[in-house]
C-alpha cells in the first residue's frame, strides 16, 4: 500500500496546494477519516486516500462530481491555487 508512508506534513502540504488546511494534528493512517477545511471556510471529513488518490475535495464546493450545478467555479478557482493554474477566464 504505496500511501502508508503518508505523513502529517504530506497532508498538510497537499491541502496548502488546494488552498486550504489540514485540521487533523496526526496522521492516524491513509484510509482514516481526517479533519479538512478549504479555501472557502467549509469544513468537512475524508480519508487522504480519498483526497490524494481518489482527486475529491471539499464537498460543499464540489457536490458531486455528476453534478457540477452546484459548483461555483469563478469563486472555487480564486482560493485553490492548482485550479487557478489553469483557469481561463
Ligand atoms: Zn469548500
Amino acid at each position: 500500500m504505496p500511501f502508508d508512508d503518508l505523513s502529517l506534513t504530506d497532508l498538510t502540504e497537499f491541502a496548502k496546494s488546494r488552498g486550504g488546511a489540514c485540521l487533523s494534528t496526526e496522521f492516524s493512517g491513509p484510509n482514516e477519516p481526517h479533519r479538512w477545511r478549504c479555501g472557502r471556510n467549509h469544513e468537512f471529513q475524508a480519508s487522504p486516500v480519498l483526497l490524494i488518490h481518489g482527486g475529491y475535495w471539499c464537498y460543499v464546493c464540489f457536490p458531486s462530481v455528476s453534478d457540477q450545478s452546484g459548483w461555483d467555479y469563478d469563486e472555487i478557482v480564486l482560493t485553490d491555487p492548482l485550479l487557478h493554474q489553469f483557469h481561463r477566464a
